[in-house]
Formats: C-alpha cells, structure tokens, sequence
C-alpha cells in the first residue's frame, strides 16, 4: 500500500485529512472581493495558483492558464503539463522543501473562503452502468427474471443530460415541478414531484479533446480526474416521460459535484479491475488493464439540519463498466468529445441493501420505508433534507478524499 508523502504543513499529515500531499485535488474559490480563483487543497489550506501564477512563481507553457477562474484552459495543457505541474506541487510542498518560506505567503484557509465550480462543465452525460442499480430498478419495474434490459450487458446506457443544471456543493436544490400520473391516475397532472430522489455517482471529467472513435486506452489518458457527483431524480416524473426516449425533465432540475477535482494520478494508487465479463464485451469496450478505483462512498441524510443518517455504505469498485469505457462508447459513432465534459458513472450500488445509491431502492419503490436516528422515516427526499455524499481511498495512514458534495432540498414554488 502507498505511504503519506509528508508536508510541511502540518495538518496535510493527519491521518484524518482528506487532503494530504498525495491528493493535491483542483478547485475554484471566490476571494474576499468575490473574485475566481484557482486553487490546489493541501490540509486545512487552499494554494492559490491563480495569484502564485500572476506573481510569476509557476512554470507554465502558456500566459493566463488561471485567468478564467477554472480549471478548463488547465485540462488542455495536456496529460505532460498535468504531470509536471503535480511534481513541481508535491516538490514544493514537501517536508524539507527550500520553497516553504515562498508558498506560505499563497497559502488561504479553507475554511475562510467559499468553494466555486471546479471547472466549466461543457456538455453532461449520465450512465445507467451499476449492476446492482440496474437490477434492482428493472427488478422493481419489470420483475427479477427481466432486470436487466438486453442491450445492458453489451452497452453502457446513457442519456445526454444538461450542463447548464450541474452546481457545485453547497447549493440548495428546489423540488422541481413536473407532469405526474400514476397507474391509479386516468389523467396527469402537472404538480410538485412527490418522489424526489438521490443517485450516488462519481463524474468523470474529460480533460482532452476528441474527434472520432477512440480506444478504452485513449480514453483513459483523455480522463483528467474524477468528482463525487449527486444526479437528483424525480421519480413520477420520470415514470411518466422515459418511454421511448429516456430521462428528460425527471433529471434536469440539478446535478451536484463536489468541490474538488481528484486527479488521475492521485487515484493511481488505488486502482482496480471491472468485475468479470458475464458476456464477452465486443473488442471496442474491451480493457487494457484495471481502469476503475477503489474508493469508499456514503451518503449522509440529514433532516432540517438536525442529525445526520448514514443512509448508504458502497464503493466504486462495484461498477460494471468504467469511465474509460463510457468515454469510449460515447465516442464510437464519432461524436466529438470536449475538455470539461462531465460524465455520471451511473448509480452505485452494492450487493447488500445497505449499500444501495438512491432512495428509490432504499425504500424499494416506497414500499420498506428507512427509519432515520430522529425517528423520522423516509421513502423519497422531504422538503429541508440535507444530502450528502462522501468518498475516499484509503493508503498507509492517510486517505484521499473529495470535499463533502452536499445540498439541501427546498420546497417547491407556490406555483410554476
Ligand atoms: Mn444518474
């Protein structure tokens, strides 16, 4: 297992962080006259590269990388600049390091500052490629014999979502309204939606350009990192309109990310294979090596701020396609790919009942509703409802960690 690379900064080495110096992740914060600036999480502190950048303390091959406040025109660089940007992090911040008396003056509290979106989000696509998830909702939907859709053990499904929706943590969320109607219903009615939801995802954030088929390897190197991603669903909305043509308005109210990008080369420690093919995947999609990460997911369900429930324990180990693969898929018909594209793995559930993704399987369909430690219970989200998601990989003494990506549910417009 990797060890803790020791810093200077004393809190990056408590086993308790979720930044130490083997994370080094990206993000946006404002500054105290609301500014955008780029940041890299190391402890309790934020480095501001954006300000390091205009006193000309970095080496970059091109002017104003952090001008726009996101990590975009960063991504672009390419995957040498990501490499050596990280070593020249590390070296500067490690225990012993000659720069220390240098950086400190970069140095801002976390605490003291309000997190921002990460990156410019280009275009957002979500995947269905959880087998635990996928089985449970078609079991719900259509019985246990015919889960699983055929197409599903040959593609990732996906449906192209909405960029424009994707928030950063800490934004509130409003109940959407939408067209409902039930089975018992003869016709339907346009109303708040009842059976508003939660999906555990990670995103996937692609960091190059594309244009035409790529290999599940291309793929992989074109990813930049990874962020924990909350793909709100409103159920009867979704009941209602998916046929033929899949999601629309049941997932377009809004997607929360957690505030910091986690790079490729922080996960590299904790890497690890799909599980074996149940149906041999055509050449295309088929894996050069692991290509997904061991790294421990929950989600926190707190009402009205009062205490919170770990409704949900799973891993991301447990997809059944990887991002690589997504990314791939997504660009076999020759659909050009974009730097600061999202992809949503899909919903990641596990094999036990505990480590279920969305609510919608917690409380199977609202039939077992789940007791929270207030007492309350729950079969889909109430208005103040506070989500949120965590996630780690786990070394030697420390773990990686992503930001809490949170939000809280408000109730729905008096009218729409
Ligand atoms: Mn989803």
């Amino acid at each position: 297992m990797t060890d803790l690379i020791r810093s200077w900064i004393d809190s990056a080495n408590s086993a308790e962080t979720e930044f130490p110096l083997n994370n080094l992740p990206y993000g946006v914060f404002r500054n105290a006259d609301g500014g955008l600036r780029c940041g890299v999480a190391i402890g309790d502190m934020i480095l501001n590269v954006s300000r390091m950048e205009e006193d000309g303390k970095l080496d970059l091959p091109k002017p104003s990388i952090f001008a726009a406040g996101v990590w975009n025109d960063f991504m672009d660089l390419g995957p040498n600049v990501w490499a050596d940007f990280r070593e020249l992090l590390i070296k500067a911040l490690a225990e012993g390091s000659p720069r220390q008396k240098e950086l400190e003056f970069y140095l801002v509290p976390m605490s003291s500052v309000e997190m921002a979106m990460p990156f410019r989000v280009s275009e957002y696509t979500d995947f269905y490629a959880g087998r635990h998830h996928a089985f449970n909702v078609g079991t719900m939907f259509r019985g246990a014999e015919n889960a699983l859709p055929p197409n599903w053990l040959h593609i990732p499904i996906g449906y192209n979502g909405r960029a424009s929706s994707v928030v950063v943590s800490g934004t509130d969320v409003r109940r959407p309204w939408g067209q409902l109607k039930g089975p018992e219903m003869d016709a339907p009615v346009f109303a708040p939606s009842k059976r508003f939801d939660l999906e555990l995802e990670m995103g996937a954030i692609v960091g190059q350009h594309s244009d035409g088929p790529i290999s599940v390897q291309e793929a992989d190197d074109m990813i930049f990192g990874y962020v924990l991603l909350n793909d709100w669903s409103a159920r009867d909305i979704q009941a209602w309109e998916y046929q033929p043509l899949g999601p629309f308005q049941a997932k377009a109210t809004a997607t929360t990310i957690s505030p910091w990008i986690v790079t490729k080369a922080a996960l590299e420690p904790f890497r690890t294979a799909t599980p074996e093919r149940e149906k041999e995947l055509l050449p295309y999609l088929q894996e050069p090596g692991p290509m997904l990460y061991d790294i421990d997911l929950e989600v926190g369900l707190a009402p009205n701020d009062k205490a919170e429930t770990t409704i949900s324990r799973t891993n991301y180990n447990e997809m059944y396609y990887s991002a690589a693969q997504q990314l791939t898929h997504h660009a076999s018909s020759g659909c050009p790919m974009r730097v600061g594209d999202l992809l949503g793995s899909g919903t990641i559930s596990g094999p036990e009942k505990g480590n279920r993704g969305s609510l919608l399987e917690l409380s199977w369909g609202g039939k077992e509703p789940l007791t929270l430690e207030t007492g309350e219970t729950r079969s889909f989200l109430e208005d103040g409802d506070r989500l949120t998601l965590r996630g780690h990989a786990r070394g030697a003494g420390f773990r990686v960690g992503f930001g809490a990506c949170t939000g809280k549910l408000l109730p729905a417009l008096e009218r729409n």
